[in-house]
């Protein structure tokens, strides 16, 4: 007899299976598909599009039309908390829906409780990355009457990108802004030397200011203040701090990882709840933490579309291989990219045309059809 699935969140690990619905579908299950927006955003080109190298059109999915193709039903939503015991998930509109086999993919966002923040401080978090849109709007709309301070928080990849895109997109509406990245400890401090050496020269040679060593404590309105005291003026605040899972696991009592990341096994599977799995961001394997990064979210892929059918239909489960060493390339905004692999490091053009090249094909490859040349 056929089943329940829901699919919770249509973010980069749930792909596979949003392709794949029919497989589900045509073997007599019920497939319901949860999420805020029918459209998910690709992280991996989000500053590019702040930055007006794509449009918005290029580096989305269609996750609403993918469910319907596949004969899946789309729920337009949040899910606020989980009922494992009684197998049931409760939306923010208080709208209640039962499974039988669960999976999240609900990624991560920025953490900002810990941070005092001015109610009339215009502060853009870079996740989700539709939120990068609406900086863009209000970047066109502002550069017009006046010069802008835009100061981006986080020395990590998000935090790189992002400050160089913007610069990028300053050149392209041609006003004039003042940029500075507040690096916490060390620009790129998580990465070889010379990735770092390269994000610097890049950066201020394009009259960036870096300012490392020092965290936020406070944003007033037009004011940051650092923890040693420093003050930055801003008119525009982007945080690209560490990201976190959201508190749904956790507050929904579920076991999860020290990061509230719901706590996983090696089948991507929930370790108390054998009917429940997630993969992406937003979950915590138990055997090997790992780094919150697309790449893992993409590998989880086909072992989530093996494991939720078998799951159904009580079948083996596969075990996840994280695999070993993962590729990174940043966008400079300057047509220009920085390669990193292990130790093999190099930035130039041809980084650069590489990225595009690989996002553009992962985009093809998930997306439905007619979406990219959408207007
Ligand atoms: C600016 C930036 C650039 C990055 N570039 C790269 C890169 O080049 N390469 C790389 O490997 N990584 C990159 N990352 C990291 C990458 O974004 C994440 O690792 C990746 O997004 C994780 O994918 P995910 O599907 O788990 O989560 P997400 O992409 O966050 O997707 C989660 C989905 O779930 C939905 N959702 C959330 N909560 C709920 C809920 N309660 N109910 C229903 N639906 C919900 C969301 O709307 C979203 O569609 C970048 C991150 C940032 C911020």
């Amino acid at each position: 007899m056929g089943k329940h699935l829901v699919l919770v969140g249509g973010g980069h690990a749930h792909l596979t299976c949003l392709k794949k619905l029919k497989d589900f579908v045509e073997r007599g299950h019920t497939v319901t598909v949860i999420g805020p927006a029918p459209h998910h955003y690709y992280s991996g080109m989000g500053p590019g599009m702040l930055a007006g190298t794509y449009r918005p059109q290029e580096i989305r999915f269609n996750i609403q039309k993918m469910a319907e193709a596949g004969g899946a039903r789309f729920l337009q939503g949040v899910v606020v908390r989980i009922e494992a015991a009684a197998k049931r998930l409760v939306l923010a509109t208080g709208e209640q829906v039962s499974y039988d086999v669960v999976s999240f993919n609900t990624g991560s966002g920025i953490p900002l409780q810990s941070l005092r923040i001015a109610p009339e401080a215009k502060v853009f978090t870079v996740k989700p990355i539709e939120q990068l849109l609406t900086a863009q709007a209000l970047i066109k709309e502002r550069l017009k009457k006046q010069e802008l301070h835009m100061v981006v928080a986080g020395g990590g990849p998000a935090g790189l990108e992002i400050t160089a895109n913007l610069w990028r997109l300053v050149v392209r509406l041609g006003g004039e802004a003042n940029l500075t990245l507040v690096a916490g400890r060390r620009l790129m401090g998580d990465f070889p030397e010379r990735v770092r050496s390269l994000a610097q020269a890049s950066l201020t040679a394009r009259g960036v200011e870096i300012v490392e060593g020092a965290h936020l404590q406070e944003v007033q309105t037009n004011l940051v203040v650092l923890r040693d005291g420093r003050m930055l003026p801003f008119n525009l605040l982007f945080l690209a701090l560490g990201v976190r899972p959201s508190p749904l696991f956790q507050d929904s009592g579920l076991p999860t990882g020290p990061d509230g990341g719901l706590l996983v096994n090696d089948h991507l599977q929930s370790v108390r709840y054998p009917e429940m799995f997630g993969g992406g961001d937003c979950i915590y394997l138990q055997s090997r933490p790992l780094d919150k990064v697309g790449v893992y979210a993409v590998r989880e892929n086909p072992i989530l579309y093996h494991n939720l059918l078998a799951a159904l239909e009580n079948k083996m489960l596969r075990r996840f291989q994280p695999g070993g060493a993962y590729l990174l390339i940043f966008n400079m905004g300057n047509d220009r990219a920085i390669f990193w692999k292990k130790q093999f490091v190099f930035e130039g053009k041809l980084a650069f045309w590489l990225k595009d090249y690989i996002d553009r094909r992962f985009m093809r490859k998930f997306q439905v059809s007619g979406e990219l040349t959408e207007a």
